[in-house]
């Protein structure tokens, strides 16, 4: 019990040992929560639409800088202290501040997505995880049982015959981790990037969801949205994030789908004649003004969230693991 406590307080999305051990189905042997109602990833189906609210992005159009981690299994870009990405609307529950995002993939170009669009994969899923903004930590989120503490914005990769050029950081990053070994930091990747990257996809559907965690713990604490439109990558490009890392060859990176048990993902449609995406200005000052329009609560917190320290302890989780 005591060390499915500290692992529920010090993961999200964790990779590394989860999958090269006993793989996803040992999991629920020590962590009794990748054994829930409402676990994920889920295959998404049509049933139902709604119309989507307008997406507010703050700050992701903004110069930063990124911690970028390789952690053997898993490529995880951790947002620098005093850095604020912040996602609101698009139906969210409420404001979230982006903590970090990662990526999930697999042995070949047919698999690696966690979700499935009517059971089709990709090749690439990557998470953008965010907390709730009234926690000061993601590990308060992840331990709150809140069905919405953490959301996660979840977009595909598919296979395009030409390099992506917003790719281009993305990758060299992955190069720069890879070639300076595991655990090494850059700290020049630039959050505007991100935008490139993701514009015309948030424009589009996505699905909406509760679940949890993909990996140990599981906390079912996640308001997933999964976009439907995937972001072009030539197989080259997979290559390197494939193959850059030798010890990962071969490797399945992602958790296979989960029961829904009842839950429907429904699927929301963008409005018409507008855009999809507002973007906010700078992020301290100008909190999105028209932020209190966006239906549901908005949380002031009194006091400046503090940099989660969850980020990451693999060497933690791997000898709780192997026990
Ligand atoms: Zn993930």
């Amino acid at each position: 019990m005591k060390a499915f406590n500290l692992s529920a307080a010090l993961i999200i999305c964790l990779i590394a040992v989860t999958f090269s051990q006993d793989g996803p189905s040992a999991w629920p042997k020590n962590f009794p929560m990748c054994n829930g109602k409402s676990n994920s990833p889920v295959n998404l189906r049509t049933t139902k639409r709604r119309q989507a609210q307008r997406w507010k992005l703050t700050g992701w159009d903004k110069p930063s800088k990124y911690k970028v981690l390789d952690e053997e299994y898993a490529i995880k870009w951790e947002l620098n202290e005093g850095q604020r990405i912040i996602v609101s609307g698009g139906g969210l529950t409420d404001t979230y501040d982006l903590v970090q995002f990662h990526i999930h993939w697999g042995s070949d170009n047919s698999r690696g997505s966690e979700h499935t669009l009517d059971y089709r994969r990709f090749p690439m899923e990557i998470h953008f995880v965010h907390k709730r903004r009234d926690f000061d930590t993601a590990t308060a989120a992840v331990e709150s049982e809140d069905r919405d503490a953490i959301a996660v914005l979840g977009l595909f990769f598919k296979i395009q015959k030409r390099d992506n050029p917003n790719l281009e950081q993305f990758i060299q990053a992955v190069r720069q981790v890879r070639a300076s070994g595991d655990q090494k930091e850059i700290e020049n990747f630039r959050i505007d990037a991100l935008l490139n990257l993701v514009r015309s996809e948030v424009q589009k559907d996505f699905f909406r969801y509760f679940g949890g965690l993909t990996t140990p713990s599981c906390n079912e604490v996640v308001q997933w949205t999964v976009f439907t439109e995937p972001i072009g990558i030539s197989a080259y490009q997979m290559n390197v994030i494939r193959l850059g890392n030798p010890d990962a060859v071969g490797g399945e990176f992602f958790r296979p789908l989960q029961k829904l048990n009842g839950r429907t993902p429904i699927r929301f449609i963008p409005s018409k004649g507008s855009t999809n995406v507002k973007l906010c200005g700078d992020v301290a000052q100008n909190y999105c003004k028209s932020l209190r329009s966006v239906k549901g609560k908005t949380r002031e917190s009194p006091r400046r969230p503090t940099r989660p320290k969850l980020w990451f302890f693999p060497s933690i989780i791997r000898r709780i693991m192997i026990k």
